[in-house]
């Protein structure tokens, strides 16, 4: 798979995060459909949903086409906002002891009542698609085989694509979540990378961004990253989603990198959005069927594309 490598003059490859998806997406159903035939298995995610955040609701909506596109089962739970902590583990453990069952994902963030890190450590870890469980987290930190978290698998599958060899190159992440940046340090140690880790008390941000042959941006602040804070030539990903209000009472998307400064002084970028966002969903695909295959004590079918 190639990305979009139409560069104008000054102006960087845009990596085209919808193109990727796609082709991740297609080798799922293929590896479903030889499992399916195989094995009479017919993979399964469950999303839990509480409350009715919009946002949630579209990721969910997403997701759930998304599974049953790629000919896998969805079973969707909504739980009413007010849900208590302890209806929330009767859920999840409900769907730890179903067969059908291979991935059990709880869309975040959860409210106020319930505890999110008790109710991540209490989905089985086997069946832990978004990579978040205590145990995945400490196999991917010690090298162990692991269920990787969405997001940095698909920025790492983008970065190989785009670059192909990784080691030695000095990788900056801006953000030091659990679900997006520690990951992607470890998935980038992995790699041979010589990694940064940058948050909000880092000491000249600009300047250690401007190292970067990599730069990962993580932060959740919109168009944080300015063109002048890349190297020349510079990976750029944009994790960032941020709605921001634009004249005439709209609003729209943009990520934690200035697109229209960074475009013209990095050697390749994604966009935001069709960058990092629709990879995040067809990893969570494919980490389902990974799931499906490991307990069911079958090989995961190699995809032919
Ligand atoms: P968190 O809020 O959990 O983490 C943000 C990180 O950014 C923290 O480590 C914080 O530092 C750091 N930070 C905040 N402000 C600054 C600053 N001014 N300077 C330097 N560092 C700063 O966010 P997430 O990791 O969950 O998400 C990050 C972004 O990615 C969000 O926009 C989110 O919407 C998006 N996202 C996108 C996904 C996708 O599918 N594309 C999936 C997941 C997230 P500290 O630790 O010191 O507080």
């Amino acid at each position: 798979m190639t990305a979009d490598h139409s560069h104008t003059q000054n102006s960087a490859q845009v990596i085209d995060g919808k193109s990727f998806a796609q082709k991740l997406r297609g080798q799922v159903a293929e590896q479903v459909t030889s499992i399916k035939s195989k094995y009479s298995l017919t993979p399964g995610l469950a999303v839990v949903l509480v409350g009715q955040d919009p946002a949630s609701q579209v990721y969910v909506r997403n997701k759930g086409k998304q599974t049953r596109d790629a000919g896998m089962e969805a079973f969707d739970f909504h739980l009413p906002a007010n849900a208590s902590h302890d209806q929330v583990v009767r859920q999840v453990q409900d769907l730890n002891g179903d067969d059908r069952v291979n991935g059990i994902l709880v869309q975040l963030p959860l409210p106020p009542q319930v505890d999110e890190s008790a109710i991540i450590n209490i989905i089985d870890p086997a069946k832990d698609v978004d990579g978040f469980h205590v145990v995945n987290a400490g196999r991917l930190a010690t090298g162990l085989p692991a269920m990787i978290p969405c997001t940095p698998l698909g920025c790492l599958t983008m970065l190989k694509e785009t670059l192909g060899d990784l080691s030695g190159r000095r990788a900056l992440i801006l953000g030091r979540s659990n679900i997006v940046g520690k990951p992607m340090a470890s998935l980038l140690v992995k790699e041979s990378c010589t990694v940064t880790v940058a948050h909000s008390r880092t000491k000249n941000l600009k300047e250690e961004c401007r190292r970067a042959d990599i730069l990962i941006a993580a932060v959740g602040k919109p168009e944080m990253v300015r063109g002048d804070w890349i190297q020349k030539g510079a990976t750029v990903i944009d994790v960032g989603i941020n709605r921001i209000d634009v004249p005439g009472g709209k609003s729209r998307l943009v990520g934690d990198v200035c697109f229209p400064e960074a475009v013209k002084v990095a050697g390749a970028i994604t966009p935001v959005p069709g960058g990092v966002g629709p990879m995040t969903i067809a990893c969570l695909l494919s980490n389902t069927v990974t799931a499906a295959c490991l307990q069911n004590k079958i090989s995961v079918p190699q995809p032919t594309g």
